[in-house]
């Protein structure tokens, strides 16, 4: 007899779509614009920080609550939003924004309970909301715009919502939720007494006018958000798994038991060289969010051209691309045309991040534009080829 290796719980799930496109980019030897990852390389004031601390012998674990120094250095950086989290209480490093959206979700949800999702939906938030025995419920951005109806949030809520996970910057869309729209989660939230877990990982990754206010930061939510980011994106270094939750203690409680048993503790010394880049975070910041616009407008600019309708992201370091004036095809199978032709460029099809696959739409890409400006122009050279082969 074989064994059946995998749990009932886990056979629903299978490879990411970032897993599943690295591969076959590698395969096909395209150019990357799938996974999001930059491929320029992290401050290097940073990674002398975390060097420091690996010679400096600081190289056993660190507390499971995090390397006390990140911890004070995160509790500044939210005072600067005039938001005060006790260093000791209310503050834990985790392996991830991921292990952190875990922890969350597993402190809080019982079987039975709803949580109100944007869609498209970043591909963890739902596996763990049905693997604690809860359901997710979405509710659509809507294109071109990607707003969300306000009297479609407002039905996704009833006594059964347990909290909504806001994830603003939001991947994949490149939208940065607006005041009013955040006011209306709020209002939401404070009348169905419902907690919000923000997904803030690309917070600093905004461009032009659009601003990212954490949603802790309106009137009464404080208490009721659990603040989710990461260093992954602020500082260009997405293999270190950096991550971090900031809620009230006790929320914060729950989240340590479930990170206890999940990690217990983080790398050290990257969590040295984290804090300290944190506590320089505007000096490092501008160069990089400036470089990202440029790279932003150029390949905004560029997919247009080839006949894409693109919707320009507010904030992120991805872009949608409409498919339909250019194909028939759907978003997958015009991906896989793009990394199998000769074409070789490897993108992330839009659909897989919505639940009812009759209904998603099925013409939307995405674009990772933290490259290299080489790397773009060779992708989009590659791409040029793209009218003749349609
Ligand atoms: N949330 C969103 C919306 C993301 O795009 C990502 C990918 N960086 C994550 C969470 C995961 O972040 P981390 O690498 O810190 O686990
Ligand atoms: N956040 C990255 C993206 O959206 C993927 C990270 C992962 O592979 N889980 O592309």
């Amino acid at each position: 007899m074989t064994v059946d290796w995998i749990s009932n719980r886990l056979k629903p799930y299978e490879a990411s779509i970032f897993a599943t496109i690295g591969k076959l980019a590698i395969e096909h030897g395209c150019v990357n614009f799938g996974q999001g990852f930059p491929d320029f390389d992290g401050p290097g004031m940073v990674k002398e920080a975390a060097r420091s601390a690996i010679s400096e012998a600081l190289n056993q674990y660190a507390p499971l609550a995090g390397a006390l120094p990140l911890r004070q250095a995160l509790a500044q950086k939210y005072q600067q939003h005039g938001l005060d989290y006790d260093v000791n209480s209310e503050i834990t490093v985790t392996n991830g924004a991921t292990e952190a959206m875990y922890a969350s979700i597993m402190a809080i949800c019982n079987p039975g309970d709803e949580i109100v999702v944007f869609e498209p939906t970043y591909d963890t938030y739902n596996p763990i909301i049905e693997m604690c025995g809860g359901t997710p419920v979405p509710v659509r951005l809507h294109p071109p715009a990607f707003a969300f109806d306000p009297d479609e949030l407002a039905q996704a809520f009833s006594k059964k919502t347990r909290a909504i996970i806001v994830n603003s910057p939001h991947n994949p869309t490149g939208r940065v939720f607006n005041r009013p729209e955040l006011q209306i989660i709020r209002d939401l939230c404070v009348t169905h007494n419902a907690i919000a877990i923000t997904d803030e990982v690309y917070e600093h990754l905004t461009f032009h006018e659009h601003e990212h206010i954490p949603l802790a930061t309106l009137d009464n939510m404080r208490e009721r958000t659990i603040t989710i980011s990461s260093s992954a994106k602020t500082f260009s270094l997405t293999g270190w798994k950096i991550g971090y939750a900031l809620a009230p203690a006790e929320a914060t409680e729950g989240i340590r038991r479930l990170h206890q048993f999940a990690a217990f503790a983080v790398a050290t010394p990257l969590q040295m060289g984290i804090a300290h880049g944190i506590e320089r975070i505007h000096t490092l910041l501008p160069g990089l969010v400036n470089r990202l616009a440029r790279k932003r407008t150029t390949m905004c600019n560029r997919l247009e051209d080839m006949g894409f309708n693109v919707f320009r992201p507010q904030g992120t370091f991805f872009i949608l691309a409409d498919i339909s004036p250019l194909t028939d095809m759907d978003d997958i199978s015009f991906v896989r045309f793009l990394i199998e032709s000769s074409v070789k460029v490897a993108t992330i099809p839009v659909s897989v991040f919505y639940q009812d696959q009759a209904t998603a739409p099925k013409n939307y890409i995405r674009f990772c534009f933290a490259k290299k400006t080489s790397t773009i122009d060779k992708g989009l050279m590659q791409m040029k080829a793209l009218r003749s082969l349609l």
